[in-house]
């Protein structure tokens, strides 16, 4: 799989160098990232809501929920959704929260979602443009609501709807939240994703907060058991030279630098995990966000789910370093 992936990436690469378009896309994403949305998409639509949204590389900024489950509040939900959001505060062009529902999930889930999004406190003075989707056909219905919306950017979003490439939910993806990285290609689709700071998710708690409404997305995801689930766990930098490093793995390796609270909480996360998976200080993000897929590689493993599926069935769990601007995949021994 991981060859085959490596093999698609490279292609893709090679084609988006030959449009202009989106090599001056690349050109910026190498100086930065200024997304203008948070897009808050469930597990299995995070990659096909940027086809939907015909957004380009460096539109937006990602959060996670959990499909089928409320998002959380944001204390309850530190890593899928309170750092990204507190992360995207600090955008200077940021223009309102994109949610997404399946078009089976019902309305008192859609409800408390948006109520949850309100409660957290960098998103105040943002417009929430939500939508339900059904995603066979790209039918997309605005989701009129109480929350404070945007009907001007509703309507933009609804216009550049097109139908997204088919889902393959054989591979899950960990991946930043970064607005310059999406999820790979698999050839059969595209894959689900988590998108967090740093691709990193915590252990699970076994309390009633984000990590069980992980624990039982990955029990639905994988039983009875399958033999083709595959995990992927995506570090990204600059590994092509050029490009631009990890900003949730840049800030983690000097936390203590950030004024916003919950922000710093987050990073502080993220550098107490890579941490022991260090001999020595990393030199470099790069260095950082490979430490930091070894320890969300291991948390997953927390998660009895993943766990039973490791030691029953193999589940593979793999790890990959994606180049932040070409988003070209490369093997850990590469580097
Ligand atoms: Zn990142």
């Amino acid at each position: 799989m991981i060859n085959s992936l490596m093999e698609l990436s490279e292609k893709l690469v090679d084609e988006r160098k030959k449009d202009p378009l989106l090599v001056a896309l690349m050109e910026r994403a190498s100086q930065g990232q200024s997304p203008r949305f948070l897009l808050i998409s469930p597990i299995n639509r995070s990659g096909q809501d940027l086809q939907l949204f015909n957004m380009s590389q460096g539109d937006a900024f990602h959060a996670t929920r959990v499909p089928g489950y409320a998002l959380l509040p944001p204390d309850l939900a530190p890593t899928l959704f309170k750092g990204p959001a507190s992360f995207n505060s600090k955008f200077p062009n940021k223009k309102g929260i994109i949610v997404t529902f399946d078009i089976d999930e019902p309305l008192e889930l859609i409800g408390e979602t948006l109520e949850n999004i309100t409660l957290h406190p960098d998103l105040q003075s943002l417009p929430i443009l939500a939508f339900q989707v059904n995603y066979d056909n790209g039918s997309v219905k605005i989701i009129v609501h109480g929350k404070g919306r945007d009907y001007e950017y509703e309507n933009r979003l609804i216009h550049k709807v097109r139908i997204p490439e088919e889902l393959d939910d054989s591979l899950l993806v960990l991946l930043c939240s970064d607005s310059r990285i999406r999820p790979p290609f698999t050839g059969k689709g595209v894959p689900m994703a988590i998108q967090t700071l740093g691709g990193y998710i915590p252990q699970y708690s076994d309390n009633d907060d984000e990590t069980a409404q992980l624990e039982k997305f990955f029990q639905r995801w994988l039983s009875p058991i399958k033999e083709n689930r595959r995990i992927l766990v995506v570090g990204h930098g600059n590994f092509e030279g050029e490009g631009s490093s990890c900003s949730a793995g840049t800030a983690s390796l000097n936390p203590r630098t950030i004024s916003n609270q919950s922000l710093r909480q987050a990073i502080e996360e993220l550098e107490q995990a890579a941490t022991p998976y260090e001999p020595m200080p990393p030199l470099s993000p790069e260095d950082r966000v490979k430490s930091l897929t070894k320890a969300t590689r291991a948390n997953l493993l927390t998660y009895p789910a993943i766990a039973d599926a490791h030691s029953i069935a193999q589940l593979e769990i793999d790890e990959l370093l994606m180049d932040t601007v070409t988003n070209n995949l490369f093997q850990f021994e590469e580097m």
